[in-house]
């Protein structure tokens, strides 16, 4: 018996509604909130009359905290599920403090603005600290962990795939198969087609500043930072088979150094094709990346967001990808005094996941993790005030989910280890 309020009505969002609607004895009362609200009056029609869950759709613009707390004030939800982009963090995190209402998303904050001086002298500041320089860190949302703590609200951060998922599988694998986990490497493999010479799975935006940032790994006690897409390694994906992936940087590594203890070594590795960091070579080279403001003709425009414009929307990606993913993580380490090595990976089908949920399977892979954490706030299963990544609660019940909500995981006793 719950009320969530959904913020976002992009392709993550559009899975994490549909399947909020499968589980309506939880999930009683949706309100669907965006910047363009039409979005989220066509997604709400097309539920309606097959969910007993209440849609309500509202206006929202989240960069905006006085905003969201009246709608929260309005609408009295028993949980905020944060899916438009990782630039509203802060904004709805806010709301939701001064509202005491617990608060989920999918990736960790990142500033809109590369240029706002406030925001890059603290940038600056943590990658001569740290030694990674990605946009993204858990800095600025950890800082709220006493606030969350003593207003008595639980912050669940980053309940999507990678990171979310990744992160419960290890907390699966510290709690039942080692006694010291020693190495990490996070394998996300895509091997869909969607037919289109350059196109992002999710935001263009988002995606794009991510795979063009320098990669970095964690190591011995601290980052080392590699230039962009220079580790490569092959690995054959079951579902998949054989695929070029590169060594990136990836928000859940930074969790999860703080928090698993023995850990020696963690990497995050993404596949992708050639033509695909051919065309994104080039467009970096002719600075179609570039996330500060240009002039032209006069008008300020910032050149990653113009060519978000072009490129193909990705939730409409659904009905032309064919294909499977595999996303997991292997493990080495320890256990009974004798190493052990696993994986454990989820292996989803691009068209099942469109005849499903109308998505291709990067948003489904995300919108069903954000789904399941968002429940288990709301149910009180994983309920502690204070602000957590995924692999700071029991994994049990989440793994108990994914089989039940449509990302049945394996195990693999005996995976080949990446060099
Ligand atoms: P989309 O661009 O498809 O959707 C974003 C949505 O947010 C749109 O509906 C957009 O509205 C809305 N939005 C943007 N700005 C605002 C604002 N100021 N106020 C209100 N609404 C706003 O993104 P995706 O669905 O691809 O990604 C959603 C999130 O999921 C991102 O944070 C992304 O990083 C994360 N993600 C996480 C993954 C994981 O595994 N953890 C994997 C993939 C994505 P409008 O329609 O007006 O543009």
């Amino acid at each position: 018996m719950s009320r969530v309020l959904v913020i976002g009505c992009g392709g993550v969002a559009s899975v994490a509604i549909h399947k909020i609607c499968q589980v309506s004895d939880v999930f009683t009362d949706l309100c669907i909130a965006s910047r363009t609200v039409s979005k989220c009056d066509v997604l709400a029609e097309e539920l309606k009359g097959n969910t007993k869950t209440n849609i309500t759709t509202a206006k929202v613009d989240a960069d905006n905290t006085d905003e969201v707390i009246a709608l929260i004030n309005k609408f009295k939800p028993d949980v905020v599920l944060n899916v438009a982009l990782p630039y509203q963090d802060l904004t709805i995190m806010d709301a939701c403090l001064a509202c005491k209402v617990p608060y989920v998303d999918t990736a960790n904050y990142e500033c809109e603005d590369t240029d706002n001086p406030e925001w890059r002298k603290v940038y600056e500041e943590r990658c001569k600290r740290l030694g990674f320089t990605a946009y993204f860190d858990y800095s600025w949302q950890w800082a709220y962990r006493e606030k969350y703590k003593e207003a008595g609200i639980t912050g669940l951060l980053g309940t999507g795939f990678d990171p979310g998922v990744t992160s419960v599988f290890t907390a699966y694998a510290q709690k039942h198969y080692f006694d010291e986990i020693h190495t990490i490497d996070i394998l996300d493999c895509n091997g869909g087609d969607h037919g289109y010479p350059f196109a992002t799975n999710f935001n263009p935006e988002i995606n794009l500043r991510e795979v063009s940032a320098p990669g970095s790994y964690w190591e011995d006690g601290h980052w080392v930072e590699i230039p962009p897409m220079s580790i490569k390694r092959e690995y054959d994906f079951e579902g998949v088979g054989m695929k070029d992936m590169y060594l990136l940087h990836h928000e859940e590594i930074e969790a999860l150094a703080a928090n698993i203890p023995h850990v020696k070594r963690i990497r995050f590795f993404m596949t992708f094709g050639q033509s695909y960091l051919t065309h994104m070579k080039c467009l970096e080279n002719v600075g179609m990346l570039r996330t500060d403001s240009v002039e032209f003709n006069g008008q300020q425009i910032v050149p990653i967001q113009f060519l978000k414009a072009l490129l193909p929307d990705p939730a409409s990606l659904g009905p032309r990808t064919v294909g499977k993913t595999n996303i997991g993580c292997i493990f080495t380490g320890i256990k009974d005094g004798k190493e052990r090595k696993i994986y454990i990976y989820n292996v989803c089908d691009h068209q099942e996941c469109y005849r499903e949920v109308g998505s291709q399977a990067i948003s489904y892979t995300t919108g069903v993790p954000a789904m399941i954490g968002t429940m288990l706030v709301a149910k009180g299963i994983w309920n502690k005030p204070g602000v957590f990544t995924t692999d700071e609660f029991d994994p049990d019940p989440y793994m108990d989910a994914l089989n039940k909500y449509g990302l049945p995981w394996k195990v693999d006793e005996n995976p080949v280890l990446v060099d």
